[in-house]
């Protein structure tokens, strides 16, 4: 994670100190049941500050604490009073990770168009870039386009069209045969079964658009690698290393 840019107080932008090291545990860690490793703890230095009030607490990702609410309140109201009191409105600290992160998904969400066409949503939604150095996000111009197609009740599905299964498998075509390069096994297992045209779980694929499409993929535009995967599977049982 690099920035170059210091982390700063959300509610008064004062640069942030390091006052004490803590084992802050972070989403990922707590997703993952790790032992939080240690953390430098970052303290609005303003004494007229309501995080510095608060006893407030900040890492280097940006995620807040508040170790001891004042009396009478607790976690969630004393941590509501610092997104209260905060210029971004969020409790984040500015310049971080999470912080930029947050902006750019709220400013994704608040550009997504949506139109509904009652059979089918179309949604188009904008896609960014984190730069390089930083923790901002811009955009780049170009879209996501997701179809939703209604199965009654309300409900919709997801609907690909031949050139979003087209490129789907196209893409995961180039990426297991890196991973076959590389001798990883599920790659290869995942490769063979685009070339026999099974499904995830060994049986022969049904899906029409997505039979026409592997076999442009395997059969046609790489024909020739794909016989290759073929013959070494067939002499080493699925045991390939090594083209
Ligand atoms: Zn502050």
């Amino acid at each position: 994670m690099t920035n170059t840019k210091s982390l700063k107080c959300p509610c008064c932008f004062s640069d942030l100190a390091v006052t004490h090291q803590g084992k802050y545990e972070t989403l990922i860690e707590h997703v993952e049941c790790r032992e939080p490793d240690m953390k430098d703890g970052y303290q609005c230095p303003n004494s007229r500050c309501a995080a510095y009030e608060f006893n407030g607490v900040w890492i280097e990702d940006g995620d807040f604490w508040i170790k001891e609410p004042p009396a009478g309140m607790n976690h969630e109201e004393a941590e509501q009073q610092i997104e209260n009191h905060s210029l971004t409105g969020r409790t984040y600290a500015v310049n971080s990770f999470s912080d930029g992160y947050e902006r750019y998904r709220d400013e994704q969400a608040k550009s997504t168009v949506t139109l509904n066409l009652h059979w089918f949503i179309l949604e188009f939604t904008p896609r960014f870039e984190r730069i390089e150095g930083s923790n901002e996000w811009v955009k780049t111009g170009k879209w996501k386009r997701t179809i939703m197609r209604s199965v009654g009740d309300g409900r919709y599905v997801h609907f690909m069209t031949f050139w979003d299964i087209y490129y789907y498998e196209l893409d995961n075509y180039k990426r297991n045969f890196i991973g076959l390069l590389e001798g990883d096994e599920e790659a290869t297992a995942d490769i063979l079964k685009m070339i026999e045209n099974e499904d995830m779980w060994g049986k022969k694929e049904k899906r029409f658009w997505w039979k026409i499409a592997r076999y442009f993929i395997c059969w046609v535009w790489n024909r020739g690698t794909s016989k290759k995967i073929k013959q070494y599977h067939e002499k080493n049982d699925r045991k390939l290393r090594v083209l």
